[in-house]
């Protein structure tokens, strides 16, 4: 078998949970307007459906919702260094979105808090400039549940939230 056959054969193993698609994965507003590829690596795409299964799926369940709207999923290093993304941030291999929490009707803090509250296991989740319009990025890592919740104000510091 060719080393592109079994390239194919691998991505053939990987199935994303119904409605999440290979589109939302690699959608980058930032790729398309700069013309980078965005589309992941496998190992990319294995985190990809490990965090729709794992965060993206149990968070449908928690809002009532058949698919939750994102900004943004995968992040190649030329995307995630351009957006200013952290430098070992889990967008970088699929394993990290951030949620439109507008097409939600709800508030990055909103949402922030249901998610703090429910028995998702994610990684880390950070709610950005909580006291202004915000915005909401939640990752996870196979194997970690460590369901770590952070503030991150305008001052770009990270805080821990006061009441968990
Ligand atoms: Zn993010």
């Amino acid at each position: 078998m060719s080393l592109g056959g079994y390239l194919v054969y691998q991505v053939g193993l990987l199935t994303l949970p119904d409605p999440y698609t290979i589109q939302d994965v690699s959608h980058s507003n930032y790729a398309v307007k700069n013309e980078l590829d965005n589309f992941p690596s496998i190992e990319g795409l294995r985190r990809a459906e490990f965090h729709a299964r794992t965060v993206l799926v149990p968070m449908q369940e928690l809002f009532g919702v058949d698919k939750i709207p994102l900004n943004s999923w995968n992040r190649n290093p030329a995307v995630n260094r351009g957006v200013g993304g952290s430098k070992t941030s889990n967008h970088m291999e699929g394993g990290a979105t951030d949620v439109n929490h507008w097409a939600l009707g709800m508030s990055s803090r909103g949402m922030f808090e249901r998610i703090a509250r429910s028995r998702i296991q994610f990684h880390t989740l950070i709610c950005y400039h909580p006291d202004t319009v915000g915005s909401l990025h939640i990752d996870s890592q196979p194997g970690s549940n460590r369901r770590k919740l952070q503030y991150r104000h305008a001052d770009g510091v990270y805080r821990s939230t006061p009441w968990w």
